[in-house]
């Protein structure tokens, strides 16, 4: 491709999606397709010549498209929210056509700066403690996901109880982790890989809103010291995927402080929230944290891959990731006056993610993020009294943000078939979880260009569906 053929096709490109996106919601949510019958429309060798652009942007209408599920579409309200402003997506444009490099300060200065000032910016915007600014021992990174940030916590969590021993001496055998059944699925991954294994991950009893009991996780540091074990990380969620509860991170800081235990607090899905003053109560507890993340790249629409993670102790997060070779050695970072990034993260290699983040933040600021994020609570308070006045509908947990989880009194078969009954007409896309048991409907409403009009759509949807 030459430059000039490049400029056209980018034309053509950005046009496209600007047209996808304007008439997203003529089609339908999820998409109607089985296994196998995406790549069956695609040729099953490589191509022997090439073709034009518009043959491949033939291809993405017909068969692309055809199998792709609309994250951002406004009647989306499965998962979690999954926003991408044109502001970001250009800013993300802009990484690809550089493609630095960004794993040390030297390899590309502006990528490490603009990061470590994004981070800062951030922390300002959700009123973080200032312990996490970079001006101190802490500091933030962008990682491509909560579960690397996660996994990043529990390697510094491990590094600090094993005393900066990592290798044959650094004694994992003994650590123990807690959470509850609700932590999200990549906490139990990452400690796996960090060598915790499921005999030391402690499943904390919750309460009935599905929060951490902090006494239970008092009484299992407790038995867990009695029997010669070391209690190392905690993970405390600001708000469950599976039905957005919030584990009472205050209360359990004591516990921490008084056994060294790391204190992670992940709000991957929910932490966004903050930036609207009256809702900083997702932050409860954060000065007590060791480490937090949240996810722009969620409800904040800076589109993925996009973790904000912070923490406190930079000493403990390098001494975990720190490996300096030869090749990679430079006077800048030896200096101390340089961050590497490449030592906060798992792989070498990095994207120079701060861009996208800079875009969104210069060109549409955080008010429009504020109101979407207060239109999307309100909604769900609305939607959640609807439900409560429909004596065949239960709400299973406390909402107090985007999403409600919803069941039949019929029961789990009902609450089931209602959700795929839904789901196969096209019109909306929720998604299904397990609370105490019990089948629920997840109902997140998180998506930017949904109105209460589509609110209120997918609600007589599920009336009219729901038995
Ligand atoms: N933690 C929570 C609370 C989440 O909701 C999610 C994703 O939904 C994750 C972690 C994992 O996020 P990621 O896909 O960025 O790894």
């Amino acid at each position: 491709m030459t430059p000039d053929e490049f400029r056209a096709a980018g034309h053509e490109l950005i046009d496209w999606i600007a047209d996808y996106r304007e008439r997203l919601a003529e089609r339908r949510v999820g998409p109607d397709v089985a296994p196998g019958e995406i790549r069956a429309m695609l040729p099953a060798h490589p191509p022997s010549s090439v073709v034009e652009f518009g043959d491949v942007l033939a291809d993405v209408d017909e068969i692309v498209l055809r199998g792709t599920t609309n994250w951002l579409h406004p009647s989306f309200f499965a998962y979690f929210p999954s926003n991408a402003s044109y502001a970001s997506v250009l800013g993300d444009l802009l990484t690809a056509g550089l493609n630095v490099n960004g794993m040390s300060w030297v390899t590309s200065p502006a990528a490490t700066e603009m990061e470590t000032l994004m981070l800062d910016w951030m922390g300002e915007l959700l009123d973080l403690p200032p312990r996490f600014a970079s001006g101190g021992d802490g500091g933030g990174v962008i990682q491509g996901s909560a579960s690397e940030a996660t996994l990043v916590a529990i390697l510094s969590a491990r590094w600090r109880s094993t005393h900066g021993a990592v290798n044959a001496d650094g004694d994992t055998s003994r650590l123990v982790a807690y959470l509850t059944a609700q932590t999200h699925s990549s906490i139990p991954k990452g400690l796996r890989v960090a060598g915790i294994g499921e005999d030391r991950q402690r499943i904390v009893d919750h309460d009935e809103a599905f929060a951490m009991r902090p006494e239970a996780f008092a009484d299992a540091v407790t038995a867990d010291l009695a029997a010669g074990l070391v209690p190392c990380f905690v993970c405390s969620t600001h708000g469950t995927t599976s039905s957005m509860a919030f584990d009472p991170t205050p209360e359990l800081a004591a516990t921490c402080a008084r056994n060294g235990i790391w204190l992670h607090v992940d709000a991957a899905m929910s932490g966004i929230g903050a930036l609207a003053p009256e809702l900083r109560w997702v932050n409860a507890g954060l000065e007590h944290a060791d480490s937090y993340c949240t996810n722009a790249h969620k409800w904040m629409g800076v589109n993925f891959d996009c973790d904000l993670y912070w923490t406190v102790d930079r000493a403990a997060l390098l001494g975990a990731l720190s490996i300096l070779p030869e090749y990679l050695r430079s006077s800048a970072a030896a200096s101390g006056a340089a961050i590497d990034y490449r030592d906060w993260q798992i792989p070498l290699g990095r994207r120079f993610r701060a861009l996208k983040l800079w875009f969104a933040l210069r060109l549409d600021g955080v008010d429009d993020t504020i109101s979407m994020v207060r239109d999307h609570v309100g909604w769900t308070q609305w939607l959640a009294d609807e439900a409560r006045r429909d004596e065949r509908f239960e709400v299973v947990a406390p909402h107090p943000l985007n999403m409600v989880c919803l069941r039949l009194h019929a029961g789990d078969s009902a609450t089931d078939a209602l959700i795929e009954a839904a789901n196969a007409t096209g019109e909306a896309l929720f998604t299904r979880t397990v609370l105490d048991g019990r089948t629920a409907l997840r109902f997140s409403i998180g998506t930017a260009t949904t109105t209460r009009h589509h609110v209120d759509a997918a609600w007589r949807l599920l009336q009219q569906l729901a038995t």
